[in-house]
């Protein structure tokens, strides 16, 4: 089978995976898309039983609502489903996986290749012994918390203030008000791109200051975590003193979290501030009035905008202290 990936608005151009009669309808309709390969990808799977999508837009998915769309948008039923897939899929399609899109920004120009998301097959939430809670990564970080709590299992109240998935959380090595990801994770299950089923212990995860070590092609199913004994009362008022504490400082709308990762023995939104940034607009993208190392889309935003205003805000950090910031946020597809 041929397929094509090329960037969404654009003239299709010949190559290696050319399909050109669905390329040419597209394009001369003027339509932003990308070719539609779904149909030659369903006639290569037939056992396939997830949701494919040609064209999906990403903007509903991602908390800053901007970007183009998927060039297909792959739904597995469950992890099975999921291995059959990335077994199939031939190797020269690009794979992204996103979860609640919390931390991303998608490029207006739409992401080529497959994007996956999880869904329902990868929600399940269970408390084993030992004070041990297993769940699957699609779901919220916060259902952690909150059956943590329910099953008075203490240590994993930090999730309720994270807006991602569990996916998300290990490999962002997501972490709020003291707890990190490493320090709770017992081990975690994920797929390679060959769709060989894979389980990381704590150590193999490489885990850092919001990062993960493991490849980026391995798409998380399921961690296993550690808490210890607690009580229900207490991880409830824990839980509440993050809620009221998260409102009082962040923007909860239209934004990617903290842009920058802290660079070591300095704060990212002090450095922000310090260089004036504070309430910088590029077109309708600013740096939040209410946290300095926030980006949010004010309504109509591109996400070139948010791009080009972190870039802004990363030469005028440089200038002004001689510090280089990192994102800490992920950006994935094309330029318009
Ligand atoms: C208001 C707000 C507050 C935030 N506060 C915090 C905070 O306190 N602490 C913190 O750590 N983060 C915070 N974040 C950032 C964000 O919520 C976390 O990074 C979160 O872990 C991202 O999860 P997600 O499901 O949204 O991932 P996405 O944003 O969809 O993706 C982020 C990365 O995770 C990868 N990914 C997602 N799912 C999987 C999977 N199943 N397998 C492999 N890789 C996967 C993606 O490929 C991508 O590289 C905040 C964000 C917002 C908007």
């Amino acid at each position: 089978m041929t397929v094509s990936v090329p960037a969404a608005g654009r003239p299709a151009k010949a190559n290696a995976f050319c399909l050109a009669a669905g390329e040419a309808a597209l394009y001369a309709s003027g339509v932003m898309a990308f070719a539609d390969i779904t149909a030659d990808l369903k006639a290569r799977m037939p056992e396939l039983r997830g949701r494919l999508l040609a064209n999906q837009s990403l903007a509903e998915f991602a908390w800053f609502r901007v970007g183009g769309p998927a060039q297909v948008f792959f739904m597995p039923e469950d992890e099975g489903d999921l291995s059959y897939v990335l077994r199939n899929l031939p190797g020269e399609i690009p794979i992204h996986v996103v979860g609640a899109g919390s931390n991303l920004i998608v490029r207006d120009g739409g992401v080529p290749g497959v994007v996956i998301r999880l869904g329902r097959g990868f929600n399940a939430v269970t408390v084993e012994d030992g004070h041990r809670v297993r769940s699957g990564t699609a779901i919220l970080d916060v259902m952690v918390a909150r059956a943590a709590r329910d099953a008075a299992i203490a240590g994993l109240a930090f999730y309720s203030g994270i807006p991602g998935t569990i996916g998300g959380a290990l490999r962002m090595n997501g972490g709020a008000y003291g707890g990190e990801t490493k320090d709770v994770l017992v081990e975690a299950r994920g797929l390679d791109r060959q769709g060989n089923l894979r389980t990381y212990s704590n150590a193999d995860m490489g885990f850092s200051y919001r990062h993960c070590g493991v490849g980026e092609d391995i798409i998380f199913t399921q961690a296993l975590f550690q808490g210890r004994a607690g009580s229900v009362e207490e991880i409830a008022a824990e839980m509440a003193e993050i809620k009221t504490k998260r409102e009082a400082s962040q923007p909860r709308n239209r934004t990617g979290g903290s842009t920058f990762k802290n660079p070591p023995g300095h704060s990212a939104w002090k450095l922000v501030d310090d260089a004036g940034c504070r309430s910088l607009r590029v077109g309708q993208a600013q740096v939040s009035q209410l946290h300095s190392n926030f980006l949010i889309n004010l309504d109509g935003a591109t996400a070139a905008d948010i791009e080009t205003l972190g870039e802004t805000v990363r030469t005028r950090v440089k200038d002004h202290s001689g510090v280089v910031l990192e994102w800490e946020i992920k950006r994935i597809g094309v330029k318009a």
